[in-house]
């Protein structure tokens, strides 16, 4: 079932959404050379119960931390440790909130120092392919008008579509319908109406959309090894223009 917020409703998703933007700027600030992802890992915490709100991944399906961390070949789902951030690297922070019982949830990947063009040109194309879908994000277009916009925004320029994992419906779960795909033909699915909230989210590669879990159950890479990169916004449709609820600004 898809379910219609309220004016009520969409107030506190706002904010649910300011938080967790804030937590995502935390830890992509933090991203740089030597870093280990559990510091952006603690810093995003930080960001999210110090403004009143729970971490939206912690504990989500067993998910270890508050967010998932996931590097150069990862698209999703890394799990924060360790590990050190090297110069050129590109780290993908995707980071939820959950505010007096409303979700948030947005990512971004981003670069550690210097890094390539590839990676540059990557990151830019994932995040614009984004605002393309949200064009169609209008009362009266379906789904899948989002879904076609961003898969030929990235394909036509030689970009692979991840197929296995979708953007989602959001609310007072972090997953409610409908599924948002990245890939697929205009004119399908769900009609878009105001106070629908939806979280889209394309996970784009360098190469083959085709992707493999780690052994540890949870990272997410790409199955020829090349660069991937993650851009997501919660977003309300509302009888104009769509509304970016997991902005600072909002
Ligand atoms: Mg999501």
């Amino acid at each position: 079932m898809i379910t219609i917020k309220s004016t009520h409703e969409l107030k506190i998703m706002q904010k649910a959404g300011q938080i967790s933007q804030a937590a995502l700027l935390a830890a992509g600030d933090l991203v740089a050379p030597g870093v280990t992802t559990r510091e952006l890992d603690e810093a995003a915490r930080k960001v999210i119960r110090k403004a009143g709100a729970k971490p939206a991944f912690l504990g989500y399906g067993g998910f270890p931390a508050a967010i998932c961390c996931s590097i150069n070949d990862e698209v999703i789902h890394g799990i924060p440790g360790r590990r050190k951030i090297k110069e050129g690297d590109i780290v993908s922070i995707d980071v939820g909130a959950v505010y007096e019982g409303y979700y948030g949830d947005n990512a971004a990947t981003f670069g550690a120092g210097n890094i390539s063009e590839e990676a540059r040109k990557l990151i830019d194309v994932t995040r614009q392919s984004f605002y393309e879908g949200i064009k169609f994000a209008r009362k009266g277009q379906r789904i899948s008008d989002i879904s076609h916009a961003v898969a030929a925004y990235c394909e036509s320029r030689g970009y692979g579509v991840v197929r296995e994992y979708v953007g989602h419906g959001i609310g007072t779960k972090m997953h409610e319908e409908p599924e948002v795909p990245n890939f697929g033909a205009p004119g399908h699915g769900p009609r878009l109406t105001p106070g629908m909230t939806i979280a889209i989210e394309p996970m784009i590669t360098a190469g083959g959309w085709q992707v493999k879990v780690l052994p540890d159950g949870w990272t997410v890479k790409t199955a020829d090894g090349s660069l991937a990169a993650h851009f997501e916004h919660t977003i309300v449709i509302t009888e104009g223009e769509p509304i970016i609820l997991t902005s600072v600004g909002g």
